[in-house]
């Protein structure tokens, strides 16, 4: 079965064999060897000026990042049940909060944002996602957070890269905190979470909030290449492996060259095809298709083509299906999974095949 899911996405060979081997202990000069190799690797990849891995899932940054960036008030703004998510944890840990709802297939826009956080002067924070997973959302972070810096200097941006991170170049000029999860671009099982910081945020951490989540006790003990409490050993191994095989395939730059040129030749395979894409401005991390028959397509892929996509949440349950485009995949298992789309929508009795899916995916990627 291919996963095509936005999320677990396939680990390569390479990644799994390297974490298969014996266990090592996480206090050894050993370690921290491997430790120190993936945290400067880390630093090439997020382009922040500092960066700390948690054994934890994505949310758990989320959690660090709000508790120990934001003070007061927190601006989220929800497109969708990632941005959503950022609420619920400032509502957890009883701070101030401030919602901004959109449509999930619609970006927040500057305006309102800049608008919000100045009708609020307890806003100390704003967190966005850069891709909003739920629709395939591609928000304009790096827009926002310079307009709402311009507003006031020290309001904190908390940006979930959890899909963006590893799918394209982010910049990070005027962003605090920028997540990035294991188990989504970076090809890993879950269970690893990364927060790349600013300076700025570094020093309003101070001496950190929370007890696990503090990211001031994590920033000391990282900086000498170990971590607070048990690293999460495999995963850090599995880490320092992948981001070796992406320098090895050519790069970062080259991996966001093909992963954009990959989800263009999709959309376009889609287009060709009568679906619409969902989202007004589609992010690269993956393609979201809204479609009446969203189930049938998505069960036909699974079991007569072997591919699996994932499928909505809450009331786009149903509604849509999302294909993934993160990570290193090959031309040939994409144009299988277009191609496998033409042939449910065949069987549906929708369209007539044709090899127009794989073909126009083929001339744009190949163009
Ligand atoms: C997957 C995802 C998360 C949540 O990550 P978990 O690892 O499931 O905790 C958060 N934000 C975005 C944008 C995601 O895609």
């Amino acid at each position: 079965m291919l996963l095509f899911t936005p999320g677990p996405t396939p680990v390569p060979a390479n990644v799994r064999e390297a974490m298969s081997k014996e266990t090592i202990h996480h206090r050894t000069p050993e370690f921290e060897a491997i430790f120190k190799s993936a945290r400067e690797k880390l630093f090439g990849l997020f382009g922040t000026d500092e960066v700390v891995m948690f054994a934890s899932t994505g949310t758990g940054a989320m959690e660090a990042s709000v508790i120990n960036l934001c003070h007061n008030t927190l601006l989220n703004v929800n497109a969708g049940k990632f941005g959503e998510r950022f609420g619920k944890i400032a509502k957890a840990h009883s701070l101030g909060n401030v919602e901004l709802k959109y449509e999930w297939d619609t970006p927040a826009s500057v305006e309102d944002v800049v608008e919000a956080v100045k009708s609020n002067a307890d806003i100390d924070a704003v967190a966005i996602q850069i891709s909003e997973s739920a629709g395939g959302l591609r928000h304009p972070v790096e827009e926002i957070a310079q307009a709402v810096k311009a507003v006031r200097e020290d309001i904190m941006i908390i940006a979930d890269g959890i899909t963006a991170v590893g799918v394209e170049k982010i910049d990070v000029t005027h962003i605090d905190a920028l997540i990035a999860g294991s188990q989504k671009a970076l090809m890993l099982p879950p269970g690893l979470a990364i927060v790349g910081l600013s300076n700025a945020a570094v020093e309003k951490i101070g001496e950190g909030r929370g007890y696990y989540f503090n990211l001031a006790s994590e920033i000391k003990k990282q900086r000498q290449n170990t971590t607070a409490y048990t690293a999460a050993t495999t995963l850090v191994i599995g880490l320092l492996e992948i981001l070796e095989t992406i320098e090895k395939q050519g790069g970062y730059e080259k991996l966001y060259a093909d992963t954009t040129k990959r989800a263009e030749a999709v959309r376009a395979s889609m287009n060709a095809l009568g679906l619409h894409i969902y989202p007004k401005s589609p992010a690269n991390s993956m393609t979201t298709i809204d479609d009446a028959n969203a189930k049938e397509i998505r069960d036909l892929l699974k079991n007569e083509y072997n591919v699996n996509v994932a499928g909505g949440q809450d009331h786009l349950k149903g509604k849509i299906f999302r294909i993934n485009q993160m990570g290193l995949i090959e031309p040939y298992e994409m144009a299988w999974v277009v191609n496998a789309v033409e042939l449910a929508l065949d069987k549906l009795g929708r369209r007539k095949y044709d090899g127009t899916a794989n073909r126009v995916f083929n001339e744009t990627i190949f163009a």
